[in-house]
């Protein structure tokens, strides 16, 4: 584990115990392996950011994680339960992890409010009320607490992914996976999902974030692992991986996107 000196994020990462455990991971589609051995384990507490190059397997990598894809090999324990396993209790393990995608994917017809207390109803049993005090909190948390009544067609695409968080925040996960959060934003709305994102790091959220804002990655992150080709070419601090890349795939990738 590396020590995490120089972040702002106050919740040592060392150790903490392992949410995410993934052994020799392998996924392939048809006869195209696109990811290939891959290990890695995540703390509690923890901010891990995914960068790397389109197609090198960042999102299918995530997708494992809470098995939107299944795995052709390997293991992911999550809390230590494979997930893996055709017999593990996989809406319950999903239920801990919040996903937050590129595409905000809220419900159109239902109302900001709606959208944040729908699954909390239905998965973790809660009363309508009882919903929709957390749903409150976590919109305020975000900063939208006056959106509660809006539809997300009036909302900026900053406002409907801060509304996706405070949905997935909602069903009170115990880790956050983002892929790409802010890559549909317009640039100006990039900033305010980042700095809510920043927040839930020094509050002690474990994450696992891909993306391509390498200040961030570079601020926030207590771990940077640098993915191409289906393989993980790096895993370490973020002053080290970005700041001084040991491998050249890992520079070239850099000099494209710094
Ligand atoms: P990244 O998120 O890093 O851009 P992905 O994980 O989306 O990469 O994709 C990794 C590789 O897997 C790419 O070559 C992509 O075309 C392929 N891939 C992803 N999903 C599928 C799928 N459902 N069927 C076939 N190939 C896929
Ligand atoms: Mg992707």
């Amino acid at each position: 584990m590396t020590a995490n000196p120089g972040t702002t994020h106050t919740t040592s990462s060392d150790g903490g115990a392992v949410v995410v455990e993934i052994t020799d991971l392998r996924k392939s589609f048809g006869s195209v392996e696109v990811l290939t051995n891959i290990t890695a384990s995540i703390r509690q507490g923890e901010v891990v950011c995914v960068i790397g190059p389109s197609g090198s397997g960042k999102s299918t990598l995530l997708r494992c994680i809470n098995l939107l894809e299944q795995p052709s090999g390997g293991t992911v324990l999550v809390d230590g339960i494979d997930v893996t396993d055709p017999d593990c209790d996989i809406d319950r393990v999903r239920s801990r992890m919040g996903m937050v995608f590129q595409q905000f994917n809220l419900f159109s017809h239902l109302t900001v409010l709606e959208n944040c207390t729908m699954a909390q109803q239905v998965v973790h049993k809660r009363s309508k009320a009882e919903a929709e005090k957390v749903a409150r909190a976590n919109l305020d948390k975000v900063g939208l607490a006056d959106r509660a009544d809006a539809f997300p067609a009036q909302l900026s695409g900053g406002q409907q992914q801060r509304v996706a968080i405070a949905r997935a925040l909602s069903m009170d996960p115990e880790l956050m996976l983002f892929d790409e959060p802010t890559s549909a934003l317009d640039p100006e709305l990039v900033g305010d999902v980042l700095a809510v994102m920043r927040r839930l790091a020094s509050e002690g959220m474990t994450m696992i974030v891909v993306t391509h804002e390498m200040a961030f990655a570079r601020e926030v992150a207590d771990r940077v692992i640098f993915m191409d080709g289906g393989v993980i070419v790096e895993d370490g601090h973020p002053d080290r991986v970005i700041g001084d890349p040991q491998h050249h795939r890992t520079r070239t990738f850099l000099k494209r996107v710094l």
